[in-house]
């Protein structure tokens, strides 16, 4: 099949990584098209919290501009076990260009990163568009064959980008190898009007024996909940009725016991995360990278997954719209991929390996383990220099890198910026 559409970059699936690397690439003037199977991106449950330096980039990005009053600070962390306070954190004490996370549904920010790509001339967006397969020559990626609302066609490139997220069929397809790790537990979501007693601002961690839930103020007035079921537990809570849901909360967080009985009366009301983690160990091969979750999915906690998405569009950017412009382009892309895997590896591992210390540390139950957790969050409270140490490997490292190592995102077209300056 010929290709009816042609590109430098082919980039599959219009989530947070997939329309953030388009954006970037498309104003450093590298031709894309993004193919996304959905029409819309009125997605609801995910990816809402944007860690710190998520929220950096996007303002480098110029894409914060005009959403902020879509967005919630999230200004402080409070941890409780079993009722006691046993860990605080007040992110204005991080003096970073950005110390807070933010609390931005996806489907602004989606929205925003695609009108601001559909002003640029080599920016183009398919929706209602699905890849169905690769397209190669030898061993080469050289794009996909896709169905969209007019029948099936096929894209060229000379790369392709699985962005297709957490069970990426580009990732199938390409015959990468991958590790999938599920975790003990899944994760029911719903969201409530927030309780006057609370402020708009502290992000809530209850933990009561092995269950937990996380409370996270959103706009607008609401407080976005999560608690924790046992792996593939859903159909047996399902079965006890939506009482048991307010059970869990009346256990967890009594103040917004009433909210929850008005606001969630049947479990079409709440949304489930399957968790797992997955483990590519390449992320790339000739002619196709993977980005985002297709790459490495995350758990949930400290709100990572956009985050590494965000992250790895910035880098991979920045590496590979100077490698289209080589002679020998394939060579050079292929260099790019590999040196951008580089790059993103460790601090991906970082955030798997705290989000899994969390993980055991949430399942413990029994009093001796939990007497433990209690004392290790404790301890890791009352030493400043730990608390810091930990938080700010995963919420701040691209900003202190920064100072040392300025990290560029493309510049900002002159009509949005006003200045058009790279911002370095
Ligand atoms: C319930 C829930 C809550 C979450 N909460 C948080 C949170 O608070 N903070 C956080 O950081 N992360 C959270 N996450 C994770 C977060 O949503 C992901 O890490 C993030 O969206 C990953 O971005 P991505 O662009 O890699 O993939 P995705 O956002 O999954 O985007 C992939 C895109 O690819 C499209 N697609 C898939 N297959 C194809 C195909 N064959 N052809 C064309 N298009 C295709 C999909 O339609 C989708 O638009 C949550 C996830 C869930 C499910």
């Amino acid at each position: 099949m010929a290709a009816a559409v042609q590109a430098q970059v082919c980039v599959v699936g219009g989530g947070p990584a997939g329309l953030t690397l388009a954006l970037e690439l498309a104003r450093r003037s590298v031709s894309v098209v993004v193919v996304e199977q959905s029409s819309r991106f009125d997605r609801s449950f995910r990816g809402e919290s944007i860690s710190p330096d998520s929220v950096w980039l996007l303002e480098r990005m110029g894409v914060l501009q005009g959403l902020r009053d879509q967005t919630l600070e999230t200004r402080r962390l409070e941890i409780s076990d079993q009722g006691r306070t046993v860990l605080r954190a007040d992110f204005s004490q991080y003096r970073q260009p950005c110390p807070f996370p933010l609390e931005l549904p996806q489907p602004p920010l989606l929205e925003a990163l695609a009108a601001q790509g559909g002003t640029l001339p080599e920016f183009r967006l398919l929706r209602r568009t699905t890849a169905t397969a690769l397209r190669t020559e030898g061993t080469r990626v050289t794009g996909v064959r896709c169905k969209g609302p007019d029948g099936e066609f096929e894209v060229a490139a000379a790369l392709t980008v699985g962005a297709d997220g957490r069970f990426s069929k580009i990732r199938e397809m390409s015959g990468l190898t991958y590790r999938k790790q599920p975790l003990e537990r899944d994760f029911v979501w719903f969201k409530v009007p927030r309780p006057k007693v609370w402020d708009g601002h502290t992000y809530r961690v209850r933990i009561v024996g092995a269950r937990h839930g996380l409370f996270i103020p959103t706009v607008p007035d609401l407080v976005r909940v999560g608690f924790n079921i046992p792996k593939g537990g859903l159909k047996e809570l399902r079965a006890q009725g939506i009482g048991a849901l307010h059970a869990r909360m009346d256990e967890l967080a009594p103040e917004i016991s009433d909210q929850v009985r008005t606001a969630v009366t049947a479990w079409s009301h709440t949304s489930m995360l399957d968790i797992f983690t997955t483990v590519v160990p390449h992320w790339s091969r000739p002619g196709l990278v993977l980005v985002g979750d297709a790459a490495h999915t995350l758990t949930p906690v400290l709100g990572q997954g956009v985050n590494h998405a965000i992250t790895d569009a910035a880098v991979l950017a920045r590496l590979v719209a100077p490698a289209l412009r080589e002679r020998d382009t394939a060579a050079a892309v292929g260099r790019a991929t590999l040196h951008f895997q580089q790059e993103r590896d460790a601090s991906v591992a970082r955030a798997r390996a705290l989000q899994l210390r969390q993980e055991r540390a949430f399942a413990l139950s029994g009093p001796l383990p939990v007497l433990l957790r209690r004392a290790v969050y404790r301890l890791v409270d009352a030493s400043g220099p730990v608390k810091r140490r930990m938080l700010s490997g995963i919420y701040y490292p691209l900003q202190q890198e920064h100072r040392i190592r300025p990290f560029a995102v493309a510049p900002v077209p002159a009509t949005r910026a006003g200045a058009g300056a790279e911002a370095a």
